[in-house]
């Protein structure tokens, strides 16, 4: 224990998540929702006291195809304030999938099937890559494996894309979903910065894969 006090959530309750208890009891949840508050529209519900993190976070998530939130619908999202250690939410031992520790970086967490983000990785599309829209991508590859598996792993996931989705095939169909949603690039991209063409040039099953989601009713 460093005696330091847990970190403040902007809390998010998913759709399901007043049925869902999150074991871990220091999990500083701020409210609690009753499901006649979560509008149907959208994929979670983002309750937050930095309104401008919030207004991001649902922006982001009206991005996403309908079919698709549909399937994403019990993934919870936690939006902390700081980077710095967050006692109890997430195991300090812990990695995610690229081997970063899970309490210090912006994840999906599939213990608490929870896309888990820090404010420096909110409002930010500059220069780097949309971190929120690369941990959906990681809860769509999860959820496709119905929560026992990613679906990344038994399917063609062809050239990576960039450095960071060379690491494995849970990074690069994060990175191609992210990618998915950048109709053109800026003038000077960043390399982790990809476009729907170089997803469908590049990766062309995760491609199909998007694009078949996206449409169906
Ligand atoms: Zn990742």
């Amino acid at each position: 224990m460093t005696g330091k006090k847990p970190a403040c959530a902007i809390a998010i309750i998913s759709r399901n998540g007043i049925g869902r208890e999150v074991t871990d009891a220091s999990l500083p949840i701020t409210k609690k929702l009753s499901s006649r508050d979560i509008p149907l529209d959208i994929m979670h519900v983002v309750k937050c006291y930095h309104s401008k993190a919030k207004t991001w976070i649902e922006s982001q998530i009206r991005r996403i195809p309908f079919p698709i939130r549909k399937i994403l619908r019990e993934v919870g999202v936690y939006c902390f304030r700081t980077d710095a250690s967050v006692d109890g939410t997430v195991s300090r031992k812990r990695k995610t999938t690229d081997g970063r520790l899970s309490c210090h970086t912006s994840h999906f967490n599939e213990e608490l099937d929870a896309i888990i983000l820090f404010a420096k990785d909110v409002c930010i599309e500059e220069g780097t890559f949309n971190m929120f829209l690369h941990e959906v991508g990681h809860a769509l590859d999860w959820h496709l494996g119905h929560k026992k598996f990613y679906i990344s792993e038994y399917i063609d996931c062809g050239e990576p894309l960039d450095e960071h989705a060379a690491l494995n095939p849970r990074e690069q169909f994060a990175q191609a979903f992210e990618g998915w949603f950048r109709l053109r690039k800026r003038l000077n991209p960043s390399e982790f910065e990809h476009s729907k063409e170089d997803v469908k040039e590049k990766a062309p099953e995760l491609y199909k894969l998007f694009q078949s989601l996206g449409e169906k009713p």
